[in-house]
C-alpha cells in the first residue's frame, strides 16, 4: 500500500505508547518530519517489526524503562529510530544480534522464553519491502534500533503533483503510480 507515513506513524506510536504506559514505562514519540512523504509499505508488517524491537526493549529493559522514538527523513528513506534504557548491546555482539536464534546470553533468555528469532523477523519484514534496520550502541546507554523505509517516488507534497522538473522524475527508483 501506498501510506502517508506521518498519520500512519503516529497512529501506531499512540498504540504503542498505550501499551508501554499501561506497564509504566516512559514512552515518547516525536515527529521531526518536515513534509509528508509516501512510502509504499504493509502496514502490519512495519507494525510486526516495531513490536518485536519494542517488546525486546520491554523483555530486557529495567522496570523504569523508557523508550523514545524519533521519524525523521534521510535522503530517500523515512527513518524511525527505537531508543531504550536497558543493559545496551556490547559493540562486538552487534552484527550477529538480526541473525536467526541468536542470542546474547542463552542462559538469561532462556527464563524469558526467547527463541532469538525476534529481530530476524524484523530485519525480513522490513528488508522485504526494500528497507533497512540498523542497531547501535548509543554512547550514552542503552541500544537504538533505526527502521528504515523508502520514500514513494518524489511525492513529497502529493496535493502538487503538476510540475516537477524533468530531472527530478529520471533520477526516480520507483514512479509513483
Ligand atoms: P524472541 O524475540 O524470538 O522471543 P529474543 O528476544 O532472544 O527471542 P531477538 O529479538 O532476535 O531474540 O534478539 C536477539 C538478542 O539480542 C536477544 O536475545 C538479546 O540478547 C539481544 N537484544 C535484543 N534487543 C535488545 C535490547 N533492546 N536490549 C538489550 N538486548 C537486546
Ligand atoms: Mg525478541
Amino acid at each position: 500500500d501506498i501510506l502517508k507515513i506521518r498519520p500512519f506513524m503516529s497512529d501506531l506510536m499512540a498504540e504503542f505508547e498505550f501499551e508501554l504506559l499501561d506497564r509504566h514505562h516512559e514512552f515518547t514519540y516525536r515527529d521531526q518530519m518536515k513534509e509528508t512523504p509516501s512510502v509504499r509499505i504493509d502496514g502490519k508488517r512495519v507494525q510486526q517489526a516495531i513490536r518485536n524491537i519494542i517488546g525486546n526493549a520491554v523483555k530486557y529493559g529495567p522496570a523504569d524503562l523508557r523508550v523514545d522514538t524519533d521519524l525523521y527523513a534521510e535522503g530517500n528513506f523515512v527513518c524511525l529510530s527505537i531508543r531504550d534504557n536497558g543493559p545496551g548491546i556490547p559493540e562486538e555482539k552487534l552484527p550477529y544480534i538480526f541473525d536467526r536464534f541468536y542470542r546474547i546470553d542463552p542462559e538469561r533468555s532462556k527464563d524469558l522464553m526467547s527463541t532469538g528469532l525476534g529481530l530476524a523477523i524484523a530485519r525480513e519484514l522490513i528488508e522485504a519491502q526494500e528497507g533497512e534496520v540498523v542497531a547501535s550502541s548509543p554512547a550514552e546507554g542503552g541500544t537504538c534500533f533505526t527502521i528504515k523505509l523508502p520514500i514513494a517516488g518524489n511525492a513529497v507534497n502529493s496535493d502538487q503533483k503538476t510540475s516537477e522538473p524533468a530531472g527530478a522524475a529520471a533520477g526516480r527508483r520507483d514512479s509513483a503510480v
